[in-house]
């Protein structure tokens, strides 16, 4: 007998075929029926025992969380809501789980609880969702790209550079940390490490990626990138994944214009093959909104705002337009912001979520920020004050991609390099794209993370990476 995936067995199979599934019982009921889950989709198939083929020893093995074999002719469900279910012929258990230690019971734990038990979560529906929809987006990021003809381009994992200077960056070494060798003013000497100096994990491929750019016109990367964030927010991981195209012979328009649609693609993607998860979660949403204060209440459900999101262009302004509009704002009137405003902060939080949730009411991209709160790479505007930045940002989240124009004016970048005192020396490299054939070039950073917490609606960052790397907490 064929082994098919639940999937399959629940939507395509025939009525009358004979088949196997495997997976693991995530409910046992009236010693006759088991939900059977593989991860192949969210809905169980349940396979109904015949009684006469009882068999007390094996009816006691079959327990939640037991793996199983199971075998049978598909027969229409006379249950609602399924087309199909599974008489069983055979039943054969791989391993056994104790239901009286394990963790996951037939119903709905807290995020907080899962969290603690990562390990085990994904055998639930919530992160069964979660992960299925993770994966279709980083296929459909690959999709997009490749249907444009960019070049896939791996940036190295342990690099020299601090592409953003922001200073949270993980250090690489090999040194025997109770041991380093030292330089004489006894600090640790590099020159004996490894590499003979520095090395950091990347915080961006972006300083690569544009050399990339330089020769193949357009490449992305899509790889994990690292920051050593000392705030516990919803939206900050210590280790994320951040998908980073750049663009020859682009300017800040196109690039906008290519994140919109870029990201427009990739929902749209899952929308038409992820249905049945997206549904799953749009209710889950709802319910948690039950919960939350009127005031916190989004008013949109997932599938509204990921339908909106789809069909509606984003809303562009400056950065200038932007604080103008927090500081008119009731909010700011009433003292309901936090952090203060002013022109030149680096907006917070709930700065952008006032620009998306409550003015805009849709995902904005704000351009032309001071160049004191951005990196030195991006492209000087005429006003001496600004940069060819643009974030866009995000309801319910904030910023979820942070891109710019990038100075390709050797005498320019070099200049501004000089005032931030950047090594010119150790990025020379870098410098040589702009001596040789420089081009007007543009890209960005996309979250991932970020972009999956839209998607499925989840609150917290931790809750749609595998495995969350957070101040204090590296489990496995
Ligand atoms: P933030 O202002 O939220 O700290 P950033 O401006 O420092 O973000 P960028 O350097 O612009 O971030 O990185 C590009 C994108 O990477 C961001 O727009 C965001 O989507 C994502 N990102 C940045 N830092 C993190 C993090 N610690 N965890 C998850 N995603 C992140
Ligand atoms: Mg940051
Ligand atoms: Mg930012
Ligand atoms: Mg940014």
């Amino acid at each position: 007998q064929k082994r098919i995936k639940i999937k399959d067995a629940l939507v395509l199979a025939p009525v009358g075929s004979f088949i196997t599934v495997m997976g693991w019982v995530r409910n046992f009921r009236s010693n006759r029926f088991i939900d059977i889950n593989d991860g192949s989709c969210n809905a169980n198939l349940q396979a109904v025992l015949e009684f006469e083929k009882e068999d007390p020893a094996l009816l006691r093995r079959i327990t939640t969380g037991a793996s199983v074999k199971v075998s049978g002719e598909l027969v229409a469900s006379q249950g609602k809501g399924q087309r199909v279910e599974l008489k069983v012929d055979h039943v054969d258990i791989f391993g056994d789980s104790d239901a009286s230690a394990y963790p996951l019971q037939p119903k709905r734990h807290s995020l907080e609880f899962l969290r603690e038990i990562a390990h085990l979560r994904f055998r639930t529906n919530t992160f069964g969702a979660v992960f299925r929809v993770r994966h279709a987006l980083a296929f459909a990021v690959h999709q997009f790209y490749n249907e444009r003809g960019f070049l896939y381009l791996h940036t190295p994992i342990i690099t020299a550079s601090d592409a953003e200077g922001a200073g949270e960056l993980f250090r690489v070494t090999t040194l025997d940390a109770a041991n380093p060798p030292l330089t004489e003013d006894g600090r640790v000497d590099f020159k004996q490490d490894f590499f003979g100096k520095p090395t950091n994990l990347t915080v961006s491929g972006q300083l690569e990626g544009e050399l990339g750019a330089m020769a193949f016109s357009e490449i992305y990367t899509f790889g994990p990138t690292f920051r050593a964030e000392n705030s516990n927010t919803a939206r900050h991981l210590a280790e994320f994944w951040m998908i980073e195209p750049e663009m020859a012979f682009c300017d800040l328009e196109d690039n906008m214009n290519l994140a919109e649609e870029f990201i427009r693609y990739i929902i749209s993607y899952v929308m038409k093959h992820n249905e049945e998860d997206l549904q799953f979660l749009d209710k889950r949403l709802e319910e948690e909104e039950k919960t939350k204060p009127e005031a916190e209440r989004s008013g949109m459900g997932l599938l509204e705002k990921l339908n909106f999101v789809v069909d509606n262009p984003f809303e562009r302004i400056t950065y200038t337009q932007a604080i103008d509009i927090l500081l008119q704002s009731p909010a700011y009137k009433k003292k309901k912001f936090k952090f203060d405003v002013s022109w030149g902060i680096d907006m917070q939080s709930e700065h952008e979520r006032y620009l998306v949730e409550k003015h805009f009411k849709r995902p904005v991209i704000v351009t032309n920020y001071p160049k004191e709160i951005k990196a030195f790479y991006m492209r000087q505007n005429d006003d001496g004050k600004t940069v060819a930045a643009m974030d866009i940002l995000a309801p319910g989240i904030g910023e979820i991609v942070g891109g710019s124009q990038r100075e390709e004016r050797l005498d320019k970048l070099v200049e501004r390099m000089e005032e931030l005192h950047l090594p010119l020396e150790e990025l020379s490299w870098y410098l040589d794209t702009r001596r040789f054939g420089t081009v007007p070039h543009a890209g960005f950073g996309l979250g991932f993370e970020r972009m999956v917490q839209f998607v499925t609606g989840m609150g917290n960052i931790r809750d749609v990476i595998a495995f969350p790397r957070t101040p204090n907490n590296c489990e496995f």
